[in-house]
Protein backbone atom coordinates (compact mmCIF):
# COMPACT_ATOMS: atom_id res chain seq x y z
CA UNK A 1 0.00 0.00 0.00
CA UNK A 2 1.24 3.52 -0.73
CA UNK A 3 0.18 6.82 0.76
CA UNK A 4 -1.70 7.77 -1.96
CA UNK A 5 -4.42 4.59 -1.39
CA UNK A 6 -4.99 6.28 2.56
CA UNK A 7 -6.67 8.79 0.99
CA UNK A 8 -5.56 11.81 2.98
CA UNK A 9 -5.55 15.60 1.73
CA UNK A 10 -3.83 17.02 -0.71
CA UNK A 11 -1.89 19.35 1.57
CA UNK A 12 -0.71 16.27 3.33
CA UNK A 13 0.44 14.06 0.25
CA UNK A 14 2.65 17.27 -1.09
CA UNK A 15 4.34 17.15 2.22
CA UNK A 16 5.20 13.23 2.58
CA UNK A 17 6.26 13.74 -1.31
CA UNK A 18 8.34 16.73 -0.24
CA UNK A 19 9.70 14.37 2.33
CA UNK A 20 10.18 11.71 0.16
CA UNK A 21 8.00 9.18 2.01
CA UNK A 22 6.58 6.47 0.40
CA UNK A 23 5.17 3.87 1.95
CA UNK A 24 3.78 3.90 5.16
CA UNK A 25 5.44 1.88 7.67
CA UNK A 26 3.45 -1.37 9.19
CA UNK A 27 2.44 0.70 12.27
CA UNK A 28 0.71 3.86 10.26
CA UNK A 29 -1.09 1.33 7.24
CA UNK A 30 -2.55 -0.31 10.82
CA UNK A 31 -3.59 2.94 12.53
CA UNK A 32 -4.03 5.79 10.06
CA UNK A 33 -6.98 4.22 8.29
CA UNK A 34 -8.54 3.75 11.78
CA UNK A 35 -8.02 6.79 13.16
CA UNK A 36 -9.29 8.42 10.29
CA UNK A 37 -12.52 7.03 10.81
CA UNK A 38 -12.16 8.76 13.95
CA UNK A 39 -11.95 5.41 16.14
CA UNK A 40 -9.71 5.03 19.45
CA UNK A 41 -6.46 3.58 18.75
CA UNK A 42 -4.00 1.54 20.97
CA UNK A 43 -0.69 0.75 19.09
CA UNK A 44 2.26 -0.91 20.52
CA UNK A 45 5.36 0.40 19.00
CA UNK A 46 8.76 1.34 19.52
CA UNK A 47 10.53 5.02 18.09
CA UNK A 48 12.15 4.42 15.20
CA UNK A 49 8.94 2.85 13.93
CA UNK A 50 7.59 5.71 12.64
CA UNK A 51 4.62 6.20 15.43
CA UNK A 52 4.82 9.53 15.18
CA UNK A 53 3.40 10.09 11.30
CA UNK A 54 0.89 7.37 12.62
CA UNK A 55 -1.44 9.70 14.64
CA UNK A 56 0.52 13.16 13.08
CA UNK A 57 -1.02 12.02 9.92
CA UNK A 58 -4.80 11.51 11.01
CA UNK A 59 -4.81 14.32 13.12
CA UNK A 60 -3.85 16.94 10.81
CA UNK A 61 -6.02 15.63 7.97
CA UNK A 62 -8.82 15.95 10.32
CA UNK A 63 -7.80 19.76 11.27
CA UNK A 64 -6.93 20.53 7.74
CA UNK A 65 -10.40 19.04 5.54
CA UNK A 66 -12.47 21.19 8.44
CA UNK A 67 -10.72 23.77 9.43
CA UNK A 68 -11.59 25.73 12.72
CA UNK A 69 -10.96 28.63 14.45
CA UNK A 70 -8.52 28.48 17.58
CA UNK A 71 -9.55 29.91 20.96
CA UNK A 72 -7.37 31.35 23.67
CA UNK A 73 -6.23 28.47 25.63
CA UNK A 74 -8.39 25.89 24.36
CA UNK A 75 -6.32 23.15 21.44
CA UNK A 76 -8.55 20.86 19.82
CA UNK A 77 -6.03 18.26 19.90
CA UNK A 78 -3.28 17.50 23.06
CA UNK A 79 -0.28 15.24 22.45
CA UNK A 80 1.32 14.14 25.84
CA UNK A 81 4.96 13.24 25.90
CA UNK A 82 7.72 11.89 28.94
CA UNK A 83 9.53 14.44 27.96
CA UNK A 84 10.55 18.23 26.44
CA UNK A 85 13.42 16.20 24.10
CA UNK A 86 10.09 13.82 22.79
CA UNK A 87 7.87 16.94 22.85
CA UNK A 88 10.13 18.70 20.44
CA UNK A 89 10.81 15.72 18.15
CA UNK A 90 6.85 15.59 17.49
CA UNK A 91 6.06 19.47 17.33
CA UNK A 92 9.00 19.48 14.73
CA UNK A 93 6.83 16.70 12.96
CA UNK A 94 3.54 18.37 13.09
CA UNK A 95 5.82 21.05 11.31
CA UNK A 96 6.85 19.17 8.62
CA UNK A 97 3.73 17.37 8.11
CA UNK A 98 1.83 20.22 7.89
CA UNK A 99 3.85 22.68 6.59
CA UNK A 100 1.41 23.24 3.58
CA UNK A 101 -1.72 23.51 6.20
CA UNK A 102 -2.49 26.75 7.87
CA UNK A 103 -2.64 25.36 11.04
CA UNK A 104 -0.57 26.32 14.71
CA UNK A 105 1.34 24.06 17.14
CA UNK A 106 2.57 24.70 20.62
CA UNK A 107 4.93 23.12 23.01
CA UNK A 108 4.91 23.52 26.83
CA UNK A 109 7.30 21.75 29.04
CA UNK A 110 8.83 22.26 32.12
CA UNK A 111 12.46 23.58 32.93
CA UNK A 112 12.40 26.78 30.87
CA UNK A 113 10.11 29.72 32.01
CA UNK A 114 6.50 29.63 31.02
CA UNK A 115 5.83 33.23 29.79
CA UNK A 116 6.07 32.29 26.08
CA UNK A 117 4.00 29.53 26.45
CA UNK A 118 1.35 31.41 28.04
CA UNK A 119 1.68 33.84 25.17
CA UNK A 120 1.77 30.82 22.64
CA UNK A 121 -1.45 29.85 24.46
CA UNK A 122 -3.31 32.73 24.35
CA UNK A 123 -3.13 33.28 20.86
CA UNK A 124 -4.56 30.16 20.26
CA UNK A 125 -3.07 26.75 19.13
CA UNK A 126 -4.75 23.69 17.11
CA UNK A 127 -2.44 21.44 18.69
CA UNK A 128 -0.84 21.42 21.82
CA UNK A 129 2.50 19.17 22.63
CA UNK A 130 3.02 18.95 26.56
CA UNK A 131 4.71 17.33 29.13
CA UNK A 132 2.56 16.27 32.10
CA UNK A 133 3.98 18.53 35.02
CA UNK A 134 4.08 22.01 32.98
CA UNK A 135 0.32 21.25 31.34
CA UNK A 136 -0.98 20.69 34.57
CA UNK A 137 0.50 23.89 36.11
CA UNK A 138 -0.48 25.79 33.15
CA UNK A 139 -4.26 24.29 33.51
CA UNK A 140 -4.07 25.19 37.51
CA UNK A 141 -3.57 28.76 36.90
CA UNK A 142 -6.41 28.99 33.79
CA UNK A 143 -3.78 29.30 30.98
CA UNK A 144 -5.16 26.10 29.35
CA UNK A 145 -8.73 24.42 29.21
CA UNK A 146 -9.35 21.12 27.17
CA UNK A 147 -13.10 21.34 27.07
CA UNK A 148 -13.00 21.93 22.99
CA UNK A 149 -10.27 18.96 23.10
CA UNK A 150 -11.38 16.54 20.02
CA UNK A 151 -8.40 14.62 19.92
CA UNK A 152 -6.24 13.12 22.93
CA UNK A 153 -2.79 11.60 21.96
CA UNK A 154 -0.69 9.42 24.77
CA UNK A 155 2.55 9.01 23.38
CA UNK A 156 5.52 6.98 25.29
CA UNK A 157 2.82 6.25 27.83
CA UNK A 158 4.97 3.57 29.34
CA UNK A 159 7.71 5.75 29.71
CA UNK A 160 5.49 8.27 31.48
CA UNK A 161 4.51 5.68 34.15
CA UNK A 162 7.89 4.63 34.49
CA UNK A 163 8.56 8.43 35.01
CA UNK A 164 6.19 8.68 37.83
CA UNK A 165 3.52 10.77 35.96
CA UNK A 166 0.63 8.43 36.82
CA UNK A 167 -1.21 10.94 39.20
CA UNK A 168 -0.63 13.79 36.92
CA UNK A 169 -1.80 11.79 33.83
CA UNK A 170 -4.87 10.86 35.73
CA UNK A 171 -5.91 14.70 36.90
CA UNK A 172 -5.54 15.49 33.12
CA UNK A 173 -7.76 12.53 31.53
CA UNK A 174 -9.89 13.65 34.32
CA UNK A 175 -10.01 16.46 32.67
CA UNK A 176 -10.93 15.61 29.19
CA UNK A 177 -14.17 15.69 27.46
CA UNK A 178 -15.60 12.36 27.16
CA UNK A 179 -16.72 13.16 23.72
CA UNK A 180 -13.23 12.65 22.35
CA UNK A 181 -10.62 10.59 20.04
CA UNK A 182 -8.09 8.72 21.97
CA UNK A 183 -4.87 7.38 20.38
CA UNK A 184 -2.34 5.59 22.73
CA UNK A 185 1.09 4.39 22.10
CA UNK A 186 3.45 2.44 24.06
CA UNK A 187 6.58 0.17 23.85
CA UNK A 188 5.52 -2.41 26.10
CA UNK A 189 2.19 -3.03 28.07
CA UNK A 190 2.22 -3.75 31.40
CA UNK A 191 -0.63 -4.42 33.51
CA UNK A 192 -0.84 -0.72 35.07
CA UNK A 193 -0.82 0.78 31.19
CA UNK A 194 -3.43 -1.98 30.52
CA UNK A 195 -5.62 -0.05 33.09
CA UNK A 196 -4.73 3.33 31.95
CA UNK A 197 -5.70 2.10 28.44
CA UNK A 198 -9.17 0.24 30.11
CA UNK A 199 -9.98 3.62 31.65
CA UNK A 200 -8.72 6.23 28.14
CA UNK A 201 -10.01 4.15 25.07
CA UNK A 202 -13.46 3.21 23.76
CA UNK A 203 -13.45 0.23 21.76
CA UNK A 204 -10.15 0.83 20.16
CA UNK A 205 -8.61 -0.84 17.05
CA UNK A 206 -5.16 -2.37 18.51
CA UNK A 207 -2.22 -2.16 17.05
CA UNK A 208 0.71 -4.49 17.32
CA UNK A 209 4.31 -3.53 15.30
P1 LIG B 1 9.33 7.78 14.71
O1 LIG B 1 9.23 6.31 15.01
O2 LIG B 1 8.02 8.44 14.66
O3 LIG B 1 10.29 8.48 15.65
O4 LIG B 1 9.96 7.93 13.22
C1 LIG B 1 11.23 7.41 12.88
C2 LIG B 1 11.82 8.05 11.62
O5 LIG B 1 11.24 7.49 10.44
C3 LIG B 1 11.62 9.55 11.50
O6 LIG B 1 12.85 10.12 11.16
C4 LIG B 1 10.64 9.73 10.35
O7 LIG B 1 10.90 10.90 9.63
C5 LIG B 1 10.86 8.50 9.51
N1 LIG B 1 9.65 8.02 8.82
C6 LIG B 1 8.43 7.84 9.39
N2 LIG B 1 7.56 7.33 8.52
C7 LIG B 1 8.21 7.14 7.36
C8 LIG B 1 7.84 6.62 6.07
N3 LIG B 1 6.60 6.15 5.83
N4 LIG B 1 8.78 6.57 5.09
C9 LIG B 1 10.03 7.03 5.35
N5 LIG B 1 10.45 7.51 6.53
C10 LIG B 1 9.56 7.58 7.54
Amino acid sequence: KTFQELDLIAPLQRALADENYEIPTPIQAQTIPAALDERDVLGCAQTGTGKTAAFALPILNRLGSQPRKTQPGRPAVLVLAPTRELAIQIGDSFATYGKHLKLRHALVYGGVGQHKQVRDMQRGVHVLVATPGRLLDLMTQGHIQLDRLEVFVLDEADRMLDMGFLPDLKRIISKLPSRRQSLFFSATMPPKIVELTQRLLHDPVSVNV
